[in-house]
């Protein structure tokens, strides 16, 4: 595929190996333009970058070669890892995002990021769960990729970790609280083992990341509060492991 080089100097001085790179974190720039974001990403003040940035039309950008540290994901937990610049590869979508007018991805630029994923997890052996969003691995400061970025899709595509359970089984169960306290951490744990990384059991944290969960895996209802829809993907997400 064609890749178009920028240059951004915002990474570490220091190269790393192959084996580090184990996650690819996928973003949107939440500018409002592609050139406001390639501006940004390139620009040393900043201080924020990533290895490809790809616009509407799916022209895809290199801004540094992957063996670089980019400056993308922050204060930041995903499993055993943490604070991912160093252990992943950080894929930037022109999308202007929540607070500017936040639209659905295009299918040019999906197409494209599906074979930039493919090439990216053959040759550094990523595994499907190790394939998120900001949101994920940040829940408390950041919302990006967001509820309409097509997970599923690209679970079609053997790209990421997806759910089989039927989506009209699931609709019954939605809205349906778990009443049980037992569920109830049973549902964490499930967070828990997915990959989302909890610091603290405070209830404001707790909701941040249920909805960072429910942004991933159940978009059609973001309201940070776990039902039965929610505790069921999870049992069914793990019986895949
Ligand atoms: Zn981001």
């Amino acid at each position: 595929m064609k890749i178009h080089n920028l240059y951004s100097p915002n990474f570490d001085r220091k190269k790393r190996t192959k084996n580090s790179i184990k996650i690819i974190v996928i973003h949107y720039t939440g500018m409002q333009s592609e050139r406001e974001s390639k501006i940004r990403l390139c620009n040393p003040k900043s201080k924020v970058s990533s290895h490809y940035l790809i616009n509407r039309t799916g022209k895809v950008y290199r801004l540094m070669e992957d063996n670089r540290i980019a400056w993308h994901a922050g204060k930041s937990c995903w499993a055993k890892y943490k604070n991912l610049n160093k252990n992943s590869i950080g894929i930037e979508l022109e999308n202007k995002g929540h607070l500017l007018g936040y639209s659905n991805f295009s299918q040019k630029q999906l197409s494209s990021l599906i074979k930039i994923c493919k090439i990216l997890i053959k040759k550094y052996k990523i595994k499907k769960r190790n394939v998120v969003g900001h949101s994920d691995i940040a829940p408390l400061r950041k919302n990006d990729p967001g509820e309409k970025f097509p997970w599923q899709k690209l679970a079609n595509n053997r790209i990421g970790f997806w759910h089989h359970c039927k989506p009209m089984m699931l609709r019954k169960h939605r809205n349906i609280n778990i009443l049980k306290k037992k569920d109830k951490i049973k549902y964490i744990n499930n967070l828990n083992k997915i990959g989302y990384c909890f610091s603290s059991k405070k209830k404001y944290f707790l909701m941040k990341i249920v909805k960072a969960f429910q942004r991933h895996y159940r978009q059609e209802l973001i309201n940070g509060h776990p039902d039965k829809e929610c505790l069921i993907i999870t049992l069914n997400l793990l019986k895949n492991l």
